[in-house]
């Protein structure tokens, strides 16, 4: 089983990719905080998902040596031109806070009628080990709620309900959220490639 170091302080994406990759003896996650040579500050100054996840995953594997995974979200929503997707971390300022990034997107919303706040979560993970740079997107489509809902997860949770779903990602538990949600689609293709790598098999080397 690889050790893998992971380009985030996120505690809840920690979290999920040790659900994913440990609980399915696929990868070791190695958080940033157990690794000395972690670099102190990577700017994301891509501008697409690709792009911030690609330049996480370069500056972490040169830094540590090791094999590394690198993720970037955006949420796009189709009213406002698909906004806020790459500024989505910091779409109300630099260094906002999740409420604060909430409350702006609800007010950008204010009088959008249900059928037409539809939206997407959009994430890309890189993978970088000493022989492959890889790739790995999930998208879950859905709408921006009217109002905040739920205290689970994180970030835009309580403004975003998947499609096919009367609830935000807020209300749903943990292991519902992760069956549809972005990240979980893109961990399972991630985890896909790397039982591959594993076994030999897709070996395209960069
Ligand atoms: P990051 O690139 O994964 O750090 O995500 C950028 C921003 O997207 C975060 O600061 C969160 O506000 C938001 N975000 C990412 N993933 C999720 C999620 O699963 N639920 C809600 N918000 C998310």
């Amino acid at each position: 089983m690889i050790s893998l170091v992971i380009a985030s302080h996120n505690p809840h994406k920690i979290q999920e990719l040790q659900t994913v990759l440990e609980a399915q003896h696929i990868a070791c996650v190695v958080p940033p905080n157990t690794v000395r040579e972690f670099p102190k500050h990577i700017p994301e100054t891509g501008a697409t998902l690709e792009e911030n996840a690609y330049i996480k995953a370069v500056a972490v594997f040169h830094a540590t040596g090791q094999a590394c995974i690198a993720d970037d979200t955006g949420l796009e929503v189709d009213v406002l031109g698909g906004a806020p997707g790459v500024y989505t971390a910091r779409y109300a300022g630099e260094s906002a806070s999740y409420a604060e990034n909430r409350a702006k997107l609800l007010k950008a919303l204010e009088g959008v009628a249900p059928e037409q706040r539809t939206a997407r979560f959009r994430t890309v993970i890189c993978y970088h080990d000493a022989l492959r740079i890889s790739f790995a997107e999930g998208v879950c489509e859905g709408r921006i709620a009217q109002e905040e809902r739920g205290e689970e997860g994180f970030g835009y949770d309580a403004v975003f309900i998947p499609s096919g779903y009367n609830t935000t990602f807020a209300e749903m538990r943990p292991e519902a959220k992760h069956a549809v949600s972005h990240r979980g689609k893109a961990l399972r293709k991630l985890a896909a490639m790397l039982q591959a790598y594993q076994s030999g098999e897709n070996d395209t080397q960069v």
